[in-house]
């Protein structure tokens, strides 16, 4: 990795930063001192130092650390012309996230060791850090469990057919009782596609009125049903992807309420757009689940608000310009979201007060870590410098053609965000991000 944006974070001290993490007084700016990547002290804001190290002026900005995202679609191996490992790191660092969770639908897909350990090794030294999901069926043709243990051992951090659900409920009992062994999350794409057959949107008044064939809320709240049943039988953990329906999260508050070891995560999309917006009939609205009616959207926001919501994810999904600027029932689903997930989550859930950067942090980082069983960051001494620096006062406008992403298929071109990702540092290295 080269240029000048991507540095060794050897000597630095980040100066005057409002720090929001656990046990700092958000009214005070803090003093980050970081040698050879890791935190080394963090004092209040004094005016003299002594430090020989490059200084950056964080005046105004908010440290965070290190964002993750849990649902991406990085295309490599197979689809390297939409977006590679390295494509897809820098759109992530330049979104304000130092880790992401790549989704197995790779070709070949991420059911076998050699996937796996090709993608870390892809990744090795970099400041991005990668944890690979890997498939639950063999090459996800829901006919075959992959081999778990083996995955595990490799480096998957959880397991999903995303794309699709598991149809076989068998199949998807098995998948809970072994992943318990390893004590990692089964996340699930919950659709019934027989409920959904050929559908490209929503199914409602817009469908009816626009003539396009509907995916009705309940293909997608029969599933959470039942995968909420499979995980209290076998007491599996199950992690519910990209949550878009009321149903859905009705059933997740009230399976949480039972202690069912249920969590889930929701889109800036899914938050932020109705289906009004298919009237365009511009494939960027097009995306899996479905852009949903208003009730739906208000009852993500809610759930975001009382906890039944764990996580924000982008479910990143790269495609082609070729195969996305089609007709809207020909094109393929998915948008990208690393570049615009911070200034979503900013104008949609914290300008309006729904929730704090506190939350933020909970939703986009320790929530997260901890639904994977991996230790989140802290800002704390001693611990490895793995921090988002935002500058909330930062506003932009989206512009697609001056993306990290290889590809361009984002539905908020031209939306004005408050707020910017500013820096990120991880694993010995500081990324600055473009003014
Ligand atoms: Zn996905």
């Amino acid at each position: 990795m080269s240029g000048s944006k991507f540095q060794k974070a050897e000597k630095i001290l980040l100066k005057n930063v409002t720090i929001i993490d656990d046990g700092y007084n958000e009214q005070k700016q803090w003093d980050i001192f970081i040698i050879d990547g890791k935190i080394n002290a963090i004092n209040p804001t004094s005016e003299k130092t002594d430090f020989n190290g490059a200084v950056l002026d964080l005046s105004g900005k908010l440290a965070l650390p290190g964002l993750l995202d849990m649902h991406v679609h990085f295309r490599e191996p197979g689809r390297e012309d939409e977006e590679t490992l390295k494509s897809g790191a820098h759109s992530a660092m330049a979104g304000g996230f130092t880790a992401a969770c790549t989704m197995p639908n790779t070709n070949p897909a991420t059911d076998n060791r050699e996937v796996i350990e090709f993608i870390l090794d892809e990744m090795k030294n970099h400041l991005f850090s990668i944890y690979p999901i890997a498939a639950i069926t063999k090459d996800q043709q829901g006919e075959k469990l992959a081999e778990m243990a083996e995955l595990v051992d490799a480096g998957a951090v959880a397991f999903s057919d995303d794309g699709k659900s598991v149809a076989n409920s068998l199949l998807l009992r098995r998948a809970l009782e072994y992943s318990k062994m390893f004590n990692v999350p089964i996340i699930e794409h919950c659709e019934d596609a027989h409920l959904v057959g050929s559908g490209d949107m929503h199914e409602g008044f817009v469908s009816s009125n626009l003539g396009l064939a509907g995916m009705p809320a309940i293909a997608e709240d029969v599933i959470v049903a039942r995968n909420l049943m499979l995980a209290e039988y076998t007491g599996g953990k199950i992690h519910i992807a990209h949550i878009s329906t009321k149903g859905a999260v009705d059933l997740v508050r009230q399976a949480k309420d039972k202690g069912i070891d249920v969590t889930a995560e929701a889109t800036p999309h899914h938050f932020s757009l109705t289906d009004e917006a298919v009237r365009s009939f511009d494939s960027n609205f097009k995306m899996n689940p479905p852009l949903r009616s208003e009730e739906h959207v208000a009852a993500i926001i809610e759930g975001l608000k009382d906890g039944t919501i764990d996580a924000i994810v982008t479910d990143h999904a790269p495609h082609s310009i070729e195969e996305k600027d089609a007709e809207f029932s020909a094109a393929p689903f998915g948008i990208i979201g690393l570049e615009t997930a911070l200034g979503l989550v900013a104008k949609q859930l914290v300008k309006p007060g729904i929730l704090s950067w506190q939350d933020i942090v909970q939703k986009m980082c320790k929530n997260p870590y901890r639904i994977l069983g991996l230790e989140a960051p802290q800002i704390k001494a001693g611990e490895i410098a793995n921090l988002t620096i935002i500058d909330p006062a930062g506003e932009w406008e989206v512009d697609k053609f001056n993306m990290k992403s290889r590809s361009r298929n984002t539905p908020f071109h031209g939306w004005k965000l408050p707020v910017r990702a500013f820096a990120v540092l991880n694993n010995g290295y500081f990324y600055l991000a473009e003014k």
